[in-house]
């Protein structure tokens, strides 16, 4: 059974989601804590419920999504898995922060690429991840075919999908990633996206004003 704890940091809200089941091994998903309150917030709650993180996940390396891994590495000298396609993104950070009024001091490079297809596991738990590009090289979507959740980053939000006017952001591409990996999943399922409140698969198939299902 996997627990999911929703954060929401940094001026951009930024949603980073822990997981974790009962081995309590736990995975952190876009650390994007900034400021050092968001980074106390974070592991307090780790501490709290007395979990031992295992993996930093990036759903994709916009510098909104990352910034709070090089106090994780720190923190807990554990891998970073992110898809290997959005390093691009990681070089950029610097100059897209500023862009944002961010202040990007560090950068941590992902230790393994995760790919479509391939399982990331923690505890006795997996996701399966998904490739889904559109929004951003490099991105992907986690999903738990059990509990029924799928973690989104910037691809599908409520009532909204992710902006297509950034670097190798392309609106075709996007829909073909929401019409073919995620519009194919149950309707109960539910989406978490990357920023503004969870959804379902079957209320965005009906409603999302940009990615109708025909
Ligand atoms: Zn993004």
């Amino acid at each position: 059974m996997i627990n999911i704890q929703r954060f929401t940091f940094n001026d951009l809200q930024v949603n980073t989601y822990l997981l974790w089941d009962e081995t309590k091994e736990c995975v952190i998903i876009d650390a994007a804590c900034y400021t050092e309150n968001e980074q106390k917030e974070l592991v307090n709650f780790i501490n709290s419920k007395d979990l031992k993180p295992v993996k930093i996940v990036n759903t994709h390396n916009h510098v909104d999504h990352i910034l709070g891994n090089p106090f994780i590495k720190n923190q807990y000298d554990i891998p970073l898995y992110a898809n290997r396609k959005g390093d691009l993104f990681i070089r950029m950070a610097q100059s897209s922060g500023t862009i944002f009024g961010l202040e990007v001091k560090e950068t941590v490079q992902p230790d393994h690429s995760l790919e479509e297809g391939e399982t990331l596991s923690f505890g006795n738990s997996g996701l399966k991840v998904f490739y889904t590009p559109g929004h951003a090289d490099g991105s992907i979507c986690l999903y738990a075919s059990d509990e029924k959740f799928l973690i989104a980053g910037d691809v599908l939000f409520a009532g909204g999908i992710g902006r297509t006017d950034l670097p190798t952001g392309d609106f075709d591409t996007l829909a073909e990633t929401i019409t073919q990996k995620l519009y194919t999943l149950d309707n109960e399922v539910r989406v978490l996206p990357g920023h503004g409140p969870e959804t379902t698969i079957g209320e965005e198939k009906k409603y999302n004003p940009f990615i109708t299902h025909s």
